[in-house]
């Protein structure tokens, strides 16, 4: 027993049995603390409705992944995604039902991807994805393919099926001078790109001149 839990326990080395049920609970609780202090750290990390990592946890992440691209000297591509129509799913499934489409759309994406992926929700029917070691942008293109792909079978939600259909804006980078700022520019312009081309697509950003 470390001495300061035989201080707080009001014992010396040479406790009684008594003394050691003392022990036994502050130390009890001070792995309790510690596993309450994890949890708290992971749900400030985590979107509660899918499980993935949230906001915060992307921008982090994204930070980290520029670096080792730059260190690596790999290419990397980011994905902004959005739900087509999302609150048509919303009005006719109800919220609860919008809610059983985001988390079984979170699934779907996780299934297309590689593991050293990250993918991330950021809001609402917002999602992203950083994809690490990709060597052009058509490489990144191919994973926009399936993807769309991927959200093709109907979704069930309770009794109902429906049509899921995301729109995909992606950038790709291999070069120091692309920081988070200016990529998430890029991804968010494509995506923008592919909703007014029509929905249910994916759109790669031009490099940057
Ligand atoms: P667009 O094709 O242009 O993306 O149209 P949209 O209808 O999908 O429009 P938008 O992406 O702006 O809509 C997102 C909607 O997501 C708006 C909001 O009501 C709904 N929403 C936000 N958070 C949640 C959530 O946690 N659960 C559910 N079920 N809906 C949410
Ligand atoms: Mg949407």
């Amino acid at each position: 027993m470390p001495n300061r839990l035989r201080q707080l326990a009001g014992t010396n080395q040479h406790g009684s049995p008594g003394d050691r049920h003392m022990e036994y609970l502050l130390s009890t609780d001070v792995t309790a603390a510690r596993r309450h202090e994890a949890n708290l750290k992971t749900l400030a990390h985590t979107d509660t409705l899918t499980g993935l990592p949230n906001r915060r946890s992307y921008e982090a992440e994204l930070e980290a992944a520029l670096g080792r691209s730059v260190r690596n000297r790999s290419g990397m591509a980011l994905m902004f995604l959005d739900i087509d129509r999302f609150k048509q799913i919303n009005d006719t499934l109800g919220h609860a039902g919008g809610d059983e489409v985001l988390r079984e759309f979170a699934r779907r994406l996780l299934r297309t991807v590689r593991k050293t992926d990250t993918v991330s929700r950021l809001a609402g029917d917002e999602f992203t994805i950083i994809l690490e070691c990709v060597r052009s942008p058509e490489e990144s293109a191919r994973v926009g393919a399936k993807i769309v792909e991927a959200m093709r079978p109907l979704f069930s939600v309770g009794e109902m099926a429906r049509q899921v259909s995301t729109s995909i804006g992606i950038a790709w980078t291999n070069s120091a001078a692309h920081d988070a700022r200016a990529l998430s520019t890029r991804a968010d312009a494509a995506l923008y790109q592919a909703k007014e081309a029509g929905r249910n697509q994916f759109c790669v950003a031009a490099a940057p001149k």
